[in-house]
């Protein structure tokens, strides 16, 4: 089997293929032209270029299917070379900008959320994700490749910012090491220049592997997925409770090497008549004290056979409202995509049904 050239760091490279300059070069094709094959990279040798094509492929993930939504998100669903399938989703934001003049335009702001495995160990109850259970891991080349190939998609150039998030299918610190490469394969200077600080690697809180990340000093963001504020509901929520409760996840936040312009990004999925009470937003504000927090409430977003329902609007804005009053930072998560159903894992879920049905 081919060799995945999204795979490698640049140094990597430069030490596999002589002279090392030419990892700089093939970077550039790879990253910034958005070359589709070797025999492109008209400046390297031709015999290089022919030994580059039999032994790495560019293409490690097929588009099999892509589902725009009316707000301008795309859904997206990659096939791996062993037939898996991952889902990756592209966000657009639009964001207010002036003019040198003072009249407005507006900015495009892409967020990309990506996904790091094949299904998930941690077995969250309200994941569509998890209901599939775990088939592997993704390489740091499979991680790149997803947004790689969502640019090639979009005509989106090289040196547009974009922010990435790892909120999509898999729990990242259950596959650190790969994650951690891909932070540094899109942040080379070389490459797609995505800094780290525009990176956010979200957890369900595996907090040794929180303290691990920390120490790696990548200078990513970290998102914490809470949803509960007491250990017997999150035990309930999210099976990995257990080994690591809230205490230990407050605990490794606390020691998380934080950019000084930065916050602690709280994600709470609001459920209807589970968490969505005033004594939860109570216990979280006394939970986030003396942390540089900020909290993102979510709308819990339902699927075929789910038994937990989407909160009401006012029950979110009571929550926000009273965590804004307690001069706690708190935003809603506009329910973007949710016409293509956009929360983790939807999209495959469709395709495999749809699979099945053939
Ligand atoms: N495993 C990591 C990252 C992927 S999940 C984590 O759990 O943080 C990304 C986010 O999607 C998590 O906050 C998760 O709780 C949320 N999510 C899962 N199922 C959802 C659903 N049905 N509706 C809305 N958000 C959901
Ligand atoms: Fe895994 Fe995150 Fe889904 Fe939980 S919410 S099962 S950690 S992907």
């Amino acid at each position: 089997m081919k060799k995945i050239i999204q795979d490698y760091t640049k140094e990597e490279l430069a030490q596999r293929i002589k002279p090392s300059f030419r990892a700089k070069q093939i970077y550039n094709w790879v990253y910034h032209r958005h070359a589709d094959s070797f025999h492109e990279m008209e400046n390297l040798p031709k015999a290089l270029r022919a030994e580059l094509e039999e032994e790495y492929t560019l293409h490690p993930l097929k588009m099999v299917s892509r589902q725009e939504s009316r707000d301008g998100s795309v859904k997206y669903l990659f096939e791996l070379h062993d037939g898996h399938t991952v889902e990756a989703v592209l966000l657009l934001m639009k964001e207010a900008q002036y003019h040198e003049d003072g009249s407005l335009k507006h900015h495009r702001r892409y967020t990309v959320c990506i996904s790091s495995q094949v299904g998930c160990k941690v077995g969250c109850a309200f994941c569509l994700t998890a209901k599939g259970g775990f088939m592997r891991d993704l390489s740091a080349g499979e991680i790149v490749a997803q947004v790689l190939e969502i640019y090639k998609d979009r005509g989106i150039p090289s040196n547009h910012r974009v922010n990435l998030v790892y909120m999509g299918m898999g729990e990242p610190l259950d596959n650190l090491d790969n994650v951690a490469k891909a932070v540094r394969i899109f942040s080379d200077m070389d490459g797609m220049s995505i800094s780290p600080n525009r990176q956010t690697i979200s957890t369900s809180g595996l907090s040794s592997r929180i303290e691990k990340l920390g120490a790696m000093e990548l200078g990513v963001n970290l998102a914490i997925s809470l949803h509960a504020v007491d250990d017997e509901l999150r035990q309930q929520l999210m099976p990995i409770n257990k080994a690591y409760n809230i205490a230990s996840i407050m605990e490794a936040v606390r020691n998380f090497p934080v950019n000084q312009r930065k916050k602690v990004l709280f994600e709470y999925l609001v459920i209807k008549d589970v968490n969505d009470d005033l004594e939860a937003a109570k216990k979280l504000v006394k939970l986030l004290n003396g942390i540089k927090a900020k909290v993102n409430l979510i709308y819990f977003n339902p699927y075929p056979g789910t038994e937990f329902r989407r909160p009401e609007p006012e029950d979110m804005r009571r929550f926000q409202e009273y965590l804004l009053s307690k001069g706690v930072l708190c935003t809603i998560r506009e329910s973007k995509g949710l016409d293509i159903s956009a929360a983790c894992g939807q999209l495959r879920e469709q395709n495999l049904q749809k699979g099945a049905e053939q």
